[in-house]
């Protein structure tokens, strides 16, 4: 609220000092020079302040099974080859091949909180084992989020309590308005795990 305050109190200060600029009598170099000098501060306080916000909202739970993400195997006719296809069930691409991707085309996964993580405090006997099997999993990195995507963007950071970081990176036919969000799990059971829940989240917009 404040940050918001101070940045049109500033931009009001700077439309004010443009409409001066014009009717100075300054040099003409000096005009410009003054010109320019503005414009960048004014791009550089409303472009690139990351403004983080908090919410309370609904969210669901997903994985990217035939259930949760709408697709079928494809019918075994011939040869029973085409079993191993996956296609899109239900909406606008209904029967076009099911790829997997989220909406902006990214492999979803879970939020990995990296070598910190809880799973290495309570089992660190593991930590050798992870090390030599899944070693990508000491990579931190966030979690794929559905949401409106007229509210929040792609790329926008969400940080939800019981789950962690996440990112948006795909949508939902039911996942409509600013009140809803649906976790991405790698399996069905976690999904269903974690249902329904109200929940209040930090959004930070890219
Ligand atoms: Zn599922």
């Amino acid at each position: 609220m404040v940050l918001s305050h101070l940045r049109t109190r500033l931009f009001h200060s700077l439309v004010l000092s443009l409409k001066n600029i014009r009717g100075s009598s300054a040099p003409r170099v000096m005009r410009m020079a003054l010109l320019l000098l503005i414009t960048a501060a004014s791009l550089a306080t409303g472009g690139c302040a990351a403004s983080s916000t908090t919410r309370i909202i609904e969210a669901t739970a997903y994985c990217n099974c035939s259930k949760c993400c709408e697709w079928e195997r494809g019918n075994a006719t011939y040869l029973k080859l085409d079993f191993w296809n996956k296609y899109q069930s239900s909406g606008p691409d209904k029967g076009r091949p099911y790829s997997g991707l989220t909406a902006n085309g990214s492999v979803p996964r879970e939020p990995e909180e990296g070598f910190f993580s809880v799973d290495s405090i309570r089992r660190p006997w593991m930590i050798p084992f992870r090390l030599l099997l899944f070693p990508w999993y000491f990579l931190p990195h966030d979690g794929t989020l559905a949401a409106d995507t007229s509210y929040y963007p792609f790329g926008t950071r969400i940080h939800v309590p019981g789950y962690g970081w996440g990112v948006v990176q795909d949508r939902g036919g039911a996942i409509k308005g600013p009140d809803r969000l649906d976790l991405y799990f790698h399996s069905h059971h976690a999904a269903l795990e974690w249902g329904r829940k109200k929940v209040r989240v930090t959004i930070v917009f890219p």
